[in-house]
């Protein structure tokens, strides 16, 4: 089979098609909105908000305007301020480590696994044990004398990080855990300490998740919610996306506004009812590029813990010439992304963090060897042969590559 075939090109996301499948009752969504005239909160922000908060298994969620608002909220409702740390990765998106300065803190990097690309456990232990001293209180700190206050870790590309170790040892250090979840709508977790399967956003003591129109579960414009058990910690997020106002025009706080609009709730609403069918779909997508890739000699894939249900926002392997296989794909017309090209601490905006190239040496080859390649619910049999095929085709006429992962 001819796999160049360009003329009909295999995009690396298709937002056209379930929007169209959808087109009539997203209508009746706005149609909705406009004869009530409730653009702003109200009552269809409060049944995504139920309804969500139902899907996570959490007590409280709260619409915010994005995943980056999400994460903001949350850790400013959990009491992180200037002066404090924040531990990390530095292979995600720069949201994860924005909200952690505008929230006043400074962001601590922590290396990550290399099969599933996520915190490395491991490497948050040795870290925590050997980097840091303990104040006059009793207290963690970072070598210049910030407070570590919180972890967030990021459930990359859909698959939860390993949270029994990350949370034993927040636990032992009385650290907040806020799980960046905005990649990972539904994605499961088997926590042996609680003998039960756990969802992406209750795990901590809040969740943030983004809806951005490219997530797994996406709005038709920017969208975010906080997911959390925590009481305190919801009224708190319901203040700060409402401009510190609990009543009308009485402040008890500066907040911000990072309120959710009720079309885009109501979008939400509707498309909840099927992102575990869409979730299902990318898992069989998963699972047929895992099989066709598994015997091919330097391809790696990204892989799910035993212990996890990934919801593969993202279908990632890791091959030695990643920007010539880049190349072969286009060339075929198969389009490909790269999640995420430059880690965090080698991006120009954090210099002033003061790290070097070498200080985390995994998220580095991972982001050198790491492609992204089609990963949608309505992704074709016949298009996900042709991206396997094409792969296989460009891996193989690259030599005897090198598996990095
Ligand atoms: C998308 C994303 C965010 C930010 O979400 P927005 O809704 O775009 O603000 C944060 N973290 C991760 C890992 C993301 O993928």
């Amino acid at each position: 089979m001819n796999t160049a075939d360009v003329a009909n090109p295999v995009p690396f996301l298709d937002l056209i098609t379930p929007h169209v499948e959808l087109e009539e009752r997203l209508l009746a969504v706005v149609n909705r909105a406009l004869a009530t005239a409730g653009f702003i909160g109200g009552p269809m922000v409060e049944e995504l908000e139920n309804a969500f908060a139902a899907y996570c298994h959490t007590r409280h969620c709260i619409g915010v305007n994005s995943g980056t608002d999400a994460l903001r909220f949350a850790l400013l409702a959990a009491g992180i301020r200037a002066g404090d740390a924040v531990i990390t990765v530095c292979n995600t998106f720069i949201a994860t480590t924005e909200a952690i300065s505008q929230a006043g803190a400074q962001p601590v990097f922590v290396d990550v696994d290399e099969s599933t690309g996520n915190l490395d456990p491991g490497e948050l232990q040795k870290f925590l044990e050997n980097q840091c001293g303990i104040d006059a209180q009793g207290r963690l700190e970072t070598r210049n004398g910030l407070r570590i206050k919180a972890i967030v870790p990021v459930h990359l590309y859909g698959q939860p990080a390993d949270m029994d170790p990350i949370l034993e040892l927040a636990e032992r250090y009385r650290l907040t855990v806020i799980e960046d979840a905005c990649q990972a709508h539904g994605a499961a977790y088997f926590s042996k300490r609680q003998g039960k399967w756990l969802k992406a956003g209750s795990m901590g003591r809040a969740g943030a998740f983004s809806f951005y129109p490219g997530k797994n579960l996406g709005a038709c414009g920017d969208a975010g919610a906080v997911t959390t058990n925590d009481e305190d910690l919801a009224r708190k997020v319901r203040m700060l996306r409402d401009h510190g106002q609990e009543q009308k025009y009485y402040h008890r706080i500066e907040g911000y506004n990072g309120r959710l609009d009720a079309i885009q709730a109501g979008f939400l609403k509707l498309k909840l009812a099927y992102l575990d069918e869409w979730n299902r779909q990318r898992r069989a997508i998963a699972k047929y590029y895992d099989g066709r890739f598994a015997a091919a000699a330097g391809i790696a894939a990204i892989r799910e813990l035993p212990s996890a249900r990934g919801v593969y926002h993202l279908y990632v392997i890791s091959v030695a010439d990643r920007d010539r296989l880049r190349d072969g794909l286009a060339s075929a017309g198969i389009g490909t992304g790269i999640h995420y090209p430059v880690p965090l601490h080698l991006q120009e905006a954090y210099r002033k963090l003061g790290y070097w190239r070498g200080d985390f040496p995994v998220a580095e080859r991972l982001a050198s060897s790491i492609l992204s390649l089609p990963m949608f619910p309505h992704l074709r049999v016949e298009q996900q042969r042709r991206v396997a095929d094409a792969v296989l085709e460009f891996a193989r006429a690259d030599g005897p590559a090198v598996a990095v992962a």
